[in-house]
């Protein structure tokens, strides 16, 4: 099969969102990329075209069991015009792991990788330029088979849509209120937790609802099983200081295997900080809270890289972190890896990946 990708550009260009109007996720750039699959056939027609509607049966399978994947990864320039993904392997790879979870074929990474660098270059000039901004690139993959017989699709369509987004904090990193939720769970082991697929986030929307209605950004979720263990926070991975130690929980099959987790794990135990990946339970977690040996607390996702965390809310006890600061940790973790993420400070681990333009 012939994988050179093909490139229509588009004769009209959009005009683009100033830089106080981007927000996350609501511009879209000149172009996007899609490919093909048909059962027999394998991927094909791997091409950049102009930003489209895409045209899908009612009986697309997608809409009726959820066979779908998606990725997310952002594009940063530097203040030299060079354009940085910040490790794109570890996205595609990723996507590899969550497709073999829900039954869709296997694409070719460096074929995914490829077509990622053809979309930056066609749209170069959407790249944000200004601190904290950035292209955020979000790859996906829906099952179109029109059919609905409950078994794997046997056609897909894998696109890739690029989006300018602006600071995530426009008025600074600044911790925000957690409530833990007793009663929902996002995810179970053994179930689709830690595939990035679309069902977990439909699954904490009602919890996350109520939560914003009692006034807490984001709740904090426990497993499926006891509700003991403390998983994620949000959409987030999440991380734990405690006398000296950074906790974070073991992957344990319901916890989304976060990029933005690897690299701080990697980063912290480089600065010579004890990091274990274990499983907390919420009451010790709270009690920890309580007597103030939870020296900090944040939440760390591609999206907002780190999030600290001022309050929990437990069973409607409160207890404050940190007396409701951004910590010691928390702020060197951000200003290092968006310094990285940028190409402001030396790259160590070899993560940043240049785009050819
Ligand atoms: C994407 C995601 C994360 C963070 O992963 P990154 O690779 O760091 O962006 C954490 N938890 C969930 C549920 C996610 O969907």
């Amino acid at each position: 099969m012939g994988t050179s990708i093909s490139i229509e550009l588009s004769t009209h260009k959009k005009t683009k969102p100033l830089a106080n109007e981007r927000g996350f996720g609501t511009y879209f750039s000149d172009h996007m990329f899609i490919m093909d699959y048909a059962e027999g056939q394998g991927w094909y027609n791997p091409r950049v075209v102009p930003y489209q509607p895409i045209s899908l049966d009612p009986a697309a399978k997608v809409f009726h069991y959820g066979q779908t994947i998606f990725e997310g990864l952002k594009a940063y320039k530097t203040g030299d015009g060079r354009v940085l993904l910040f490790r794109p392997r570890k996205n595609m790879e990723r996507l590899n792991r969550s497709n073999d979870r829900l039954g869709v074929p296997h694409i070719d990474e460096d074929l995914a990788l490829e077509a990622l660098n053809a979309l930056i270059k066609v749209d170069q000039d959407w790249i944000p330029e200004e601190s904290g901004h950035s292209l955020y690139i979000r790859p996906y993959v829906i099952a179109t088979q029109p059919a609905l017989g409950v078994d794997a699709s046997a056609e897909y369509k894998f696109m890739i849509i690029m989006s300018p987004v602006g600071n995530y904090y426009p008025e600074g990193v600044n911790p925000v209120k957690i409530y833990v939720e007793n009663e929902y769970v996002r995810a179970v082991r053994g179930g689709v937790g830690e595939a990035k697929t679309a069902g977990n986030y439909a699954a904490s929307l009602k919890a996350q609802e109520i939560a914003k209605q009692k006034g807490y950004s984001q709740v904090l979720w426990l497993d499926g099983v006891h509700r003991k263990y403390v998983e994620e926070v949000g959409s987030m991975n999440v991380f734990f200081k405690i006398n000296g130690v950074v906790y974070t929980p073991a992957l344990n099959g319901s916890i989304l295997n976060g990029i933005t987790r690897s690299s701080i794990i990697q980063l912290l135990r480089d600065w010579g900080l004890t990091v274990e990946e274990t499983a907390i339970s919420i009451e010790e977690l709270f009690a920890a809270a309580q007597s103030g040996a939870l020296e900090e607390a944040f939440g760390t996702g591609t999206a907002a890289v780190i999030s600290p965390i001022g309050e929990l809310n437990w069973k409607d006890e409160k207890a404050v972190i940190g007396g409701g600061v951004t910590g010691e940790i928390s702020g060197k973790l951000y200003v290092t890896l968006t310094g990285i993420q940028r190409g402001l400070v030396p790259d160590p681990f070899g993560w940043m990946v240049e785009v050819e333009l």
